[in-house]
């Protein structure tokens, strides 16, 4: 069993809505030996892939993300979910973008200067729940005609549909850690991700 499910059985807390909270080693408090595991084993995935960049969203997946982008010696670059005063309107990419854990949409926003259509952008995220913040990640790289290169996740939810959305877009997913079930409050992985 690798060392970030030892965690999450050890301190994940499952919340109503199948919310899985991590504050004490991942979105709040952060554990770099969990974030060091992670970027390692995304680097073995993605290591044949031409990667140029590592994208996510703020805020929690920033972390894992400058990790991995170090990992390959390329710029992190995070979508924003406010407007930077001094971006004008057609300086950037957008996308819409539905908060699952907030419950409220987001148009997060990246200047057009950080990503082009030479780039071989890795994705990166904390978390896969109904796919919406990958996949307006993914359309923002497509508005700047670069290649989407993968999706890398920390902690899956597999019995949500964000796997299926991002693989019907062709997309290789890798998640370090699969869910099978949050049921009564008690975490199981997927069969066999062990
Ligand atoms: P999706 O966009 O795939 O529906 O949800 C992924 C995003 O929502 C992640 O960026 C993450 O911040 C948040 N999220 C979704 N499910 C969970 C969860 O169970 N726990 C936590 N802490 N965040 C989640």
């Amino acid at each position: 069993m690798n060392y970030l499910k030892e965690r999450i059985l050890k301190d994940g807390k499952v919340y109503p809505n199948n919310v899985l909270k991590v504050d004490s080693f991942l979105n709040h408090q952060i554990d770099p030996a969990v974030v060091n595991a992670v970027e390692k084993l995304m680097y073995e995935h993605f290591k044949d892939r031409k990667i140029t960049k590592v994208m996510t969203i703020e805020a929690s997946g920033i972390a894992p993300a400058i990790m991995v982008a170090n990992r390959f010696n390329v710029p992190m670059l995070f979508a924003k979910k406010t407007v930077p005063s001094t971006l004008k309107n057609q300086e950037r990419y957008h996308a819409l973008v539905h908060s699952y854990t907030k419950n409220t949409d987001s148009d997060v926003i990246v200047s057009k200067q950080y990503i082009n259509k030479d780039d071989h952008i890795l994705i990166i995220d904390d978390f896969l729940a109904n796919g919406e913040a990958a996949k307006g990640l993914v359309s923002i790289a497509h508005q700047a005609g670069a290649t989407v290169a993968g999706v890398g996740i920390v902690i899956e939810k597999s019995f949500q549909p964000g796997r299926h959305l991002l693989e019907e877009m062709g997309l290789d997913v890798y998640s370090i850690c699969r869910i099978q079930s949050l049921e009564d409050g008690k975490v199981t992985f997927v069969d066999g991700d062990e």
